[in-house]
């Protein structure tokens, strides 16, 4: 990988939104990189300055807002999970058939004669 695209993934990398092979190629990158590591750090501090502290440059806000952008408008919306046609309907037939079985069971225990509410009566 280089650099750039090192550095493409550092906002994901700190914030551990990266897939694992993503992950690993990142971190052998960072061991080997002065230069991304540097990077990484700023990006670290950037993001984790305290709100009543010096504000990060404009260039890293500038490319932090680039990257949180770029983060959302591409691969969030390709990883975004789609509910498939099925699992609404699914979920209601199961949600019906332990009501169904609710009902029965409740109607099994209150319809035998030895039980409480027939009980009660004699
Ligand atoms: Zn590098």
């Amino acid at each position: 990988m280089t650099c750039d695209s090192i550095q493409d993934e550092l906002i994901g990398y700190q914030f551990a939104t990266l897939d694992a092979s993503t992950r690993t190629r990142v971190e052998a990158h960072l061991i080997c990189c002065a230069s991304c590591v540097r990077e990484f750090v700023q990006l670290k501090r950037d993001i984790e300055q305290p709100a009543a502290g010096p504000l990060p440059s404009k260039e890293s806000r500038t490319r932090l807002r680039e990257e949180i952008a770029r983060e959302l408008a591409g691969r969030g919306r390709a990883r975004m999970r789609r509910t498939r046609f099925w699992e609404p309907s699914f979920a209601l037939g199961f949600a019906a058939a332990a009501m169904i079985a609710t009902v029965g069971i409740t109607y099994s225990i209150n319809s035998g004669t030895g039980n409480a509410p027939h009980s009660l009566r004699r």
